[in-house]
């Protein structure tokens, strides 16, 4: 409303008072009629009736009714500062997930400024999806980066297989460390068509694939994203060969 001033803090104080005793008719009239068409007083109105039931109930039982009202009047002027203060940083004071506890008695006059609570607590809600959105993103990655986390026992295996030559027979060609592109293959010199296991673990030590051959290469099946470990068997069942698959 801009063709006359906004109400004061007592007159918003008053609207709030009202809005809490269910008395919003006893309002004057100008003041009802500024809450009609004036957005800002009545969501200021609205933040204050809540901040002062808070209040109430803080003050609730530690004193004699007349008392209580005696301190109620004198918290009226605290409040309606402090709201006109944080009226305008609103978002962050209506941000804590509480509802309005009151009940607004005429729906007409204050229904505008209903709407407008609605679309802040909208926002919130927004702001609440693209937080969990943003979370679940994070255990997506933890996801990604749980089945790259080598397997201990596996793992041992791998580094101590390393720089031994356990056969002169079958040599590795497949590096040690074997970044694999789409539809690759493992490769060793098998020249004497030796009958060998192949045998290939996630990183949980699953079998994914267990298989004997006498050639020598072996395409590697669909794999995930993932670490993986093969082992190259002979057909007296030593290991030849430990190596690492890692899919990305
Ligand atoms: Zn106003």
């Amino acid at each position: 409303m801009e063709d006359s001033k906004h109400l004061s803090e007592v007159e918003v104080a008053m609207c709030a008072d009202a809005l809490n005793s269910n008395a919003y008719n006893t309002l004057p009239e100008y003041i009802k009629t500024h809450l009609e068409h004036c957005d800002s007083c009545a969501s200021e109105a609205m933040v204050v009736a809540e901040l002062a039931e808070e209040l109430n109930e803080v003050s609730k039982g530690d004193a004699a009714p007349d008392k209580r009202f005696t301190i109620g009047r004198h918290l009226w002027a605290v409040v309606a500062v402090a709201a006109s203060i944080l009226f305008f940083v609103g978002v962050y004071f209506l941000n804590t997930p509480k509802k309005t506890t009151y009940k607004i008695p005429l729906a007409d006059d204050m229904q505008k400024s209903e709407k407008q609570l609605s679309e802040t607590h909208e926002n919130i809600h927004k702001e609440e999806t693209a937080k969990w959105v943003e979370e679940n993103n994070d255990k997506a990655d933890f996801e990604k980066i749980a089945c790259y986390e080598p397997h201990k026992d596996l793992e041992n295996l791998f580094q101590r297989m390393q720089g031994t030559h356990r056969s002169h027979e079958v040599e590795i060609e497949t590096p040690a460390v074997f970044y694999p592109v789409e539809n690759d293959t493992l490769r060793w010199l098998n020249p004497q068509s030796m009958s060998l296991y192949l045998e290939i673990f996630d990183n949980t030590e699953n079998e994914i694939l267990n298989h004997s051959t006498n050639t020598s290469q072996a395409p590697l099946p669909d794999l995930d994203n993932g670490l993986y470990y093969w082992k190259l068997i002979s057909s007296d069942f030593d290991l030849l060969f430990v190596g690492k698959i890692i899919v990305e």
